[in-house]
């Protein structure tokens, strides 16, 4: 018997009364389960399944079906704050998304987990109580005293920043790839498909490709800052993932994640 925490990234219809549900498990990696009655009212299961719920789960482990049979699930962390804001909503779903087709199947996914349950509690926060922004390791910035409600900002380009560094794809945000200096404040160019920053020297009177939203969120990334535009950033690194994992098209929740975009926009 499997004991182990899990997040819900997809759930889907399985018969009148079932949920087939992938899950990314902290000990155990993707996991693909049937729920038998799991969508009636009176479910034993109810909640603990919702997509991007962070639950606990026990299943006996049948090494002869891809689909396992789950015993008991009980919910750790609906991330209701989360459900209210729906551009979070939108990225949390593309995150998951991304772990479920891009993540190696059949083997245990620690640094996936860790990952995604901190990018989720990051972003499960009420407006204007949102935690610190997460610098990297070895940064020796210290973090300027910020407007609290726009720290959520940069959760999910850390994110992809991080799987980027867990999928083997390093970016080495602080230094030329040219002529490999330090790069002193926003960096001059980026270039998505070889995920290489420009310093101002090396580009000199070349025009950049890359915006300068894109730039200023690489260094407000860098610096652990608020981020004022972060889909430009999002893009950019979803950009270079794509140039080495190969995908974009088929991540659906990136559509709605567009669309959602748009609508906070407007009423900006
Ligand atoms: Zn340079």
């Amino acid at each position: 018997m499997i004991k182990t925490r899990a997040i819900v990234l997809h759930r889907f219809p399985y018969s009148d009364s079932s949920w087939i549900v992938k899950a990314l498990t902290e000990e155990t990696g993707t996991v693909s389960f049937i729920v038998k009655g799991g969508k009636r009212k009176d479910s034993p299961f109810r909640g603990a399944l919702d997509p991007l719920a962070l639950c606990e789960i026990v299943y006996r482990e049948n090494p002869n079906t891809e689909l396992q049979f789950l015993k008991e699930a009980s919910v750790i962390n609906w991330h209701a704050h989360l459900r209210e804001d729906l551009l979070a909503l939108a990225k949390a779903q593309v995150m998951a998304e991304i772990v479920l087709r891009y993540a190696p199947a059949g083997v245990p996914l620690e640094g996936e987990f860790s990952l995604l349950e901190e990018a989720l509690a990051a972003l499960d926060v009420p407006a204007g109580n949102a935690p610190e922004v997460k610098l990297p390791a070895d940064s020796e910035v210290k973090l300027p005293a910020r407007n609290a409600a726009n720290n959520k900002s940069g959760v999910f380009a850390r994110w992809l920043l991080d799987t980027c560094e867990l999928w083997g794809y390093h970016l080495d945000m602080s230094s030329c790839s040219r002529c490999d200096h330090q790069i002193e404040g926003a960096p001059a160019d980026f270039h998505p498909e070889t995920g290489a920053f420009v310093c101002k020297n090396c580009l000199g009177v070349e025009t950049p490709r890359a915006r300068p939203e894109t730039l200023a969120g690489f260094e407000a990334l860098r610096t652990g800052r608020a981020i004022a535009h972060p889909e430009y950033v999002e893009n950019a690194l979803l950009a270079y993932l794509r140039s080495h994992i190969g995908f974009m098209r088929e991540i659906n929740s990136l559509k709605f994640l567009n669309e959602t975009r748009k609508l906070y926009d407007r009423s900006r």
